[in-house]
């Protein structure tokens, strides 16, 4: 095993595992690959990686290892015939998963004498090794520190947010809940607007000024949600229903998919059915929340 700190397996090499293996690569670290579809590693074994032959071999070759998949049932399929070689590893894991399912991978690599420091990344493979990307991590503390030369060569931005190998996943999918809808609701945008002979790049303008409008809003509505305020000053829930309805008759009447305006009248309507029809869109988050929380 190499315990040198330049020296760093990745497992994966899908666009995240190849942008984080030449970042590696980029600030001269020694760099084992391994991927299940080997042709994948062809760049970076030109620019000086090593293939490793096996995911075992590939364990083997290094103290630490940078695990990107789809998800965790790839990563029992691909680590579960290299137990053997787990023990005294640190596994980076920045693979997408659930709380729980994380939580259980660093409770299984424990078992076979591996720490896993689960990570999130919030950043697309373009911004691997830029300062301004940024990645968090939950597991222990002290691997965290130890390994931080190594995180901050995938994203300029690394934190920590807590011992709970959890925290990492739960941070990440909070985030991808904001970003998939988002992203969606371009989608739904880019089909109206061609439903109606516009382009994506027509709409471009006033859709990232919207965009760009969010995290005010979100600010405001953070603070007022955290107190519990949901008062009907700025906006009301049922001017909320009314104007939701208008995304969805719209896109019905250009013969769009309606899936995504629909869902949100569902919960508008829901909303006024509740009684808080005068109350602030806001108050909604009541009604999408666990009981009592
Ligand atoms: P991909 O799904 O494109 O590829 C990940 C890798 O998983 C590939 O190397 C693929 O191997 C491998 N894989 C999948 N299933 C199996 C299996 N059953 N056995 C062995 N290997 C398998 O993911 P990305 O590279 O885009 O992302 C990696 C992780 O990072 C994901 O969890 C993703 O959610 C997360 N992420 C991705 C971002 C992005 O913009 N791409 C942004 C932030 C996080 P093969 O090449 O053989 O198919």
């Amino acid at each position: 095993m190499n315990s040198a700190r330049n020296a760093v397996t990745v497992i994966g090499l899908g666009p995240m595992g190849r942008a984080m293996a030449a970042a590696l690569l980029d600030r001269g670290y020694a760099v084992t690959v391994w991927n299940r579809t080997a042709s994948r590693a062809g760049d970076l074994v030109t620019r000086g990686a090593t293939l490793a032959q096996s995911p075992a071999d590939a364990v083997a070759a290094n103290e630490v290892a940078i695990i990107s998949l789809t998800d965790y049932a790839a990563v029992d399929a691909v680590l579960e015939p290299a137990t053997q070689a787990l023990d005294g590893r640190v596994l980076i894991n920045l693979t997408s998963a659930t709380p729980e399912e994380a939580r259980a991978g660093a409770h299984w690599a424990a078992g076979h004498g591996a720490v896993q420091l689960t990570g999130g990344v919030n950043s697309s493979p373009t911004g691997i090794g830029q300062p301004e990307s940024y990645a968090f991590y939950g597991g222990p503390r002290e691997t965290f520190d130890r390994h931080r030369p190594v995180l901050e060569a995938l994203t300029g931005r690394v934190d920590h947010k807590g011992e709970d190998p959890g925290l990492a996943a739960l941070h990440y999918q909070i985030g991808m809940a904001v970003f998939w809808t988002s992203l969606l609701s371009f989608w739904q945008a880019i089909a109206l607007a061609r439903a109606n002979g516009l382009t994506a790049a027509d709409i471009l303008p006033s859709t990232a000024e919207t965009a760009n409008s969010l995290s005010e809003t979100f600010a405001f509505y953070a603070e007022r949600i955290d107190a519990g305020v949901h008062l009907g000053d700025v906006d009301r829930l049922a001017m909320g229903l009314a104007s939701a309805e208008h995304v969805l008759h719209t896109s019905a009447d250009a013969g769009v998919d309606t899936v995504l305006p629909a869902a949100v009248v569902d919960l508008f309507r829901r909303g006024v059915a509740a009684g808080r029809g005068a109350d602030s869109c806001s108050a909604l988050v009541e009604l999408m929340a666990k009981p009592g929380k």
